[in-house]
């Protein structure tokens, strides 16, 4: 798939629900309002939409969410996307989670097929982590998993979101950590996604910053690794290992962008940070062969913005008005 400004498409996200048993402050308001279980589409159907991307050239799939491991039986649709690896459709699977399910799920991933994780952990503080994920997040439950992901054989990158006020403090100490096992590291800038009860202006810290102030104690070479997503790469002289940027607010990295995201409606969003999307169920629930919703990819393929409108500014208004659990991170 190429759309209009010749960018490849061959990775698609997938939320594959909208449900999180944490409710992070950047993410969720402490109240939300989850989608009616009748619309969102079942894991067959999921499979099925996740299989006609396979077919027009997506060769890298992430699930996520939401929390991806709390959705009933999805062990079932990633056990079933991962024979894809084996018959060369995919080249690889993958999920972002935030850990919580990790201990009972970690064998079973590596079985299917995934061999790379993306773990979010925006502190190694466990309070400061209660806080953060407005008091459902048990960080010791997290590490366990993290421990049994490890030993399974997967290799872990954690994601932190940098906020001022909340874990500003923490940053060393998870390039510490992380370094110390082998964890890659990455930093993402606050986006301005769903209303979450809070004023992102004051959240808002920019990773120039972020990096300046790492400078202090660590040694930052740039890197020109790249692992399929927006991240940019520095090498940590002092531990060896790596620690990445996303800067959507202060460098977009629109134009190398390869991936569209699918939600567990079945809406596709040709951008995390565009209102437009394209009605895959529809299509879907039209026919039983596949040749509806291919060419509804295909049209909506046609449509993928050249870049995302993210400002934060005085006016506090979301850019987007979904969450990021909506379309996934
Ligand atoms: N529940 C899983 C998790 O937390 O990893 C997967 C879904 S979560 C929406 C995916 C990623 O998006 C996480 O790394 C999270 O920190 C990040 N995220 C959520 N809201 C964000 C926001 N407003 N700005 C930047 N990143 C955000
Ligand atoms: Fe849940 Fe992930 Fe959002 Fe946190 S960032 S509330 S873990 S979906």
């Amino acid at each position: 798939m190429i759309d209009p400004f010749g960018r490849h498409i061959t990775y698609l996200r997938v939320s594959v629900t909208d449900r999180c048993d944490f409710r992070c402050v950047y993410c969720m308001a402490e109240d939300m309002t989850f989608l009616p279980k009748q619309e969102v589409l079942s894991l067959e159907e999921l499979e099925r939409l996740c299989g006609a991307f396979i077919k027009r050239g997506v060769r890298k799939l992430r699930l996520t969410g939401g929390e991806p491991l709390v959705r009933r039986n999805v062990m079932t649709l990633i056990r079933n996307l991962g024979r894809h690896i084996g018959d060369g459709g995919l080249d690889e699977l993958t999920l972002t989670t935030n850990g919580s399910q990790l201990y009972r799920f970690a064998d079973d991933l590596y079985d299917a097929g995934v061999r790379r994780l993306n773990v979010s952990m925006d502190t190694t503080d466990p309070e400061r982590f209660h806080t953060i994920t407005r008091g459902r997040g048990d960080l010791e439950r997290v590490m366990q998993g993290l421990d049994a992901a490890t030993a399974a054989g997967l290799k872990i990158k954690i994601n932190a979101v940098a906020m001022r006020g909340l874990n500003e403090d923490a940053f060393d100490e998870l390039v510490r950590w992380c370094g110390a096992r082998g964890y890659d590291l990455t930093f993402i800038e606050t986006m301005p996604m769903g209303d979450v009860d809070g004023y992102r202006v004051d959240q808002y810290l920019p990773l120039t910053e972020v990096r300046r102030r790492l400078e202090a104690l660590w040694t930052l070479t740039d890197v020109p690794d790249r692992t399929g997503g927006p991240a940019r790469y520095a090498r940590v002289a002092e531990t060896g290992g790596r620690v990445g940027f996303i800067t959507p607010m202060t460098h977009n990295f629109c134009e190398s962008c390869n991936r569209v995201r699918l939600t567990c409606t079945g809406q596709l969003y040709m951008c995390l940070g565009q209102e437009d999307s394209a009605d895959l169920r529809a299509a879907l629930r039209r026919s039983e062969g596949d040749d509806a919703v291919l060419a509804a990819i295909d049209e909506a393929i046609g449509r993928k913005p050249k870049g995302h409108d993210f400002i934060i500014d005085r006016h506090n208004r979301p850019a987007v008005g979904r969450h990021m659990s909506v379309t996934g991170g």
